[in-house]
């Protein structure tokens, strides 16, 4: 199953929309940076690890922060979708990329 960032932010306003805090969600989204450091720091041997899969357990953090991040975004009704497209192409431009996010996203289709 695809899921879109327009999908995930949905699902989030629903979950956290009528009681979570920015602040609240921005501490969680500061302790799961933390566990991403962590297991960055067990990948390069700056920490001793008995886990077997750190690839694994690399996305479980990452997919925690998307969701935080998406969360806050969520309940600030912040079109991330349309952000980013804009972002990117502003970004394309100013450091003359040969091309960005939403033509990438048409050609592929
Ligand atoms: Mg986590």
């Amino acid at each position: 199953m695809k899921i879109s960032v327009d999908d995930l932010q949905a699902y989030l306003a629903e979950r956290y929309g009528s009681w979570a805090t920015e602040q609240g969600l921005f501490m969680k989204l500061v302790e799961e940076l933390g566990e991403v450091a962590e297991v960055l720091n067990k990948r390069a041997g700056r920490k001793a690890s008995d886990e077997n899969d750190l690839q694994e357990q690399l996305g479980i953090e990452l997919a925690d922060m998307i969701h935080y991040i998406v969360a806050i975004a969520a309940i600030n009704n912040i079109d991330l979708t349309t952000l980013m497209l804009e972002k990117d192409k502003k970004a394309s431009v100013k450091y003359r990329h040969a091309t960005n996010l939403e033509t990438f996203l048409s050609e592929r289709k």
